[in-house]
């Protein structure tokens, strides 16, 4: 079995506390993996002090990229290793691993040194009392040693998005991926370690959240900023761990997100749309749609279609070139959809169709599988209606007019993204800015220009990510003020 270590700052460490990661799609171990203990993350913080405050921190911004665009390109090279990993770790489909998450993520490093070159200060002259003249300028530095963790779900993209502006603006980045999605970061960690970025820039961290190396580096003192992405409850632990210190977080937490569907859309649009938004990557991604709320002109229409659409879809066939959709990513994980499944039943909901563990009759069986599942009849304040599934369920509902979808959509403690499907855009950019979340798309879903920004609302997120943001939070600004009259 693979054996999968820390990387501490330039040296690869195993520990005497192991687990073994399987795979959800059919059970089988995947990898052994080493747990760090506190005297790694004590060495880890350390090297990372010395590198954000040595030469690594002081470097131009365009050295600093060089060295970077040479280890993303030594990262492509690798990037059927790459795919290979993240197949094994979530089970996901070539075409998805290959291009929601390879690809995109190696590109990822050259984006941010493109945006990072980009970056300009701010100057100006100015005159005081006693007559003398001066002149200021901003300067951005690096924060220092900035603890990335990432979630499970798209795991080598999730993780890249933080690593590359940490990294370009001078600091050190200490990566943390999921228990769950260990593979893919350690290859991108060997590519690192291969690569310029000195060694005290960049240390591997693999563990667990709680009572783990999770919880012992967000609350370690040397930590200066978390970049963090997962669930509200965990955001809220790591906040209450950054109190102390008064360290800066930026947080990409869950969502609960609607789809409206007005009486004019494009039904093969808001159906294909929709369908994709539901289920892909098997429902687990922040901003899949959740609750669908449909014109009732256009409901009894939206749903027999999309319930048509749903148990067409091929499940378990990772090579199957079609949408298609894998495993959740574990039988634990797949418990409490189900659970939240079975809350909804409980609560009157009809389920339409789906809310079965399939079954293939081969080793699939001992995966983490579970149908689409379309869900109808539910009041908006069902369990179901408030509580993240992360998974592939979706609520469809009727409504009656603008006003009545808008605040049924905005009646949600997450506030992460939306999708309205209408034909006419003056309704689409009336009703965009009133839904209180941080990315609408518009008749689209997850088409997306990863340096535009996101800011979620309420539990969905703390600060802004993303392009010139997450450039922002990896950095300080300073301002060097010279006399000069
Ligand atoms: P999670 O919160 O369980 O875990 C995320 C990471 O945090 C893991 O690496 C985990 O080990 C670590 N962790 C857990 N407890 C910790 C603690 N006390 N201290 C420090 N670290 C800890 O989330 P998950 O189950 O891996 O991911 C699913 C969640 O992520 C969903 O809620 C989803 O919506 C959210 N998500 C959000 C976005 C976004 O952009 N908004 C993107 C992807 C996923």
């Amino acid at each position: 079995m693979k054996e999968i270590r820390n990387l501490v700052a330039g040296t690869w460490l195993g520990s005497e506390r192991t687990w073994v990661k399987s795979s959800p799609f059919d059970g089988r171990p995947v990898a052994r993996v080493n747990e760090a203990t506190r005297e790694m993350i004590d060495a880890a913080v350390a090297a990372g002090k010395s590198a954000a405050l040595g030469e690594w921190g002081a470097m131009a911004v365009r050295q600093r990229a060089a060295i970077i665009r040479d280890m993303g390109a030594k990262l492509a090279r690798r990037v059927d290793d790459l795919i290979e990993a993240d197949m094994a770790d979530t089970g996901r489909s070539y075409w998805q691993a290959c291009n929601f998450d390879g690809k995109r993520a190696t590109t990822l490093f050259e984006t941010y040194c493109d945006l990072a070159i980009g970056l300009e200060g701010r100057t100006n002259g100015f005159q005081g009392e006693g007559g003398f003249r001066g002149l200021w300028m901003t300067n951005r530095r690096p924060k220092g040693v900035i603890a990335c963790i990432a979630p499970w779900n798209v795991p080598l993209l999730m993780m890249s998005l933080k690593l590359a502006p940490a990294l370009v603006m001078g600091n050190a980045a200490i990566a943390k991926p999921s228990e769950e999605t260990p593979s893919s970061t350690t290859i991108l960690a060997e590519v690192i370690a291969q690569s310029d970025i000195p060694d005290g820039a960049f240390s591997l961290l693999h563990g667990f959240g709680r009572n783990s190396t999770g919880e012992m580096l967000t609350s370690h003192p040397g930590v200066d900023a978390i970049t963090f992405t997962g669930e509200p409850g965990t955001g809220s632990a790591i906040m209450k761990a950054a109190a102390t210190g008064l360290r800066e977080v930026a947080m990409e937490l869950g969502g609960k997100n609607a789809a409206l569907v007005f009486s004019d859309c494009d039904m093969d649009a808001a159906i294909e749309g929709t369908l994709r938004s539901a289920f892909f990557n098997c429902g687990q991604i922040c901003f899949c749609t959740e609750r669908a709320y449909v014109h009732r002109s256009r409901l009894d229409e939206f749903l027999e279609r999309l319930v048509t659409a749903a148990r067409a879809i091929v499940i378990g066939q990772p090579h199957h070139d079609g949408f298609s959709i894998g495993p959740l990513i574990s039988t634990v994980h797949r418990a409490k959809v189900m659970e939240l499944v079975n809350s909804a039943a409980a609560e009157g909901g009809k389920i339409e169709t789906g809310g079965r563990i399939p079954e293939f009759g081969d080793a699939r069986d001992g995966g983490a599988f579970y149908e689409p599942t379309i869900i109808t009849g539910l009041s908006d304040r069902a369990r179901l209606m408030r509580e993240e599934t992360f998974g592939p369920v979706i609520h469809v509902a009727p409504f009656d007019d603008e006003e009545e979808v808008i605040s049924r959509a905005n009646d949600s403690d997450y506030g992460l993204g939306a999708v309205i499907w209408s034909q006419d855009i003056n309704r689409c950019l009336r009703v965009a800015p009133r839904l209180r979340v941080g990315h609408v798309w518009i008749n689209s879903w997850q088409i997306r220009d990863l340096g535009s920004p996101l800011s979620g609302v309420g539990i969905s997120g703390v600060g802004e990510q993303f392009g010139v943001s997450s450039l922002n939070f990896c950095s300080q600004q300073q301002t060097i003020t010279v006399r000069i009259t």
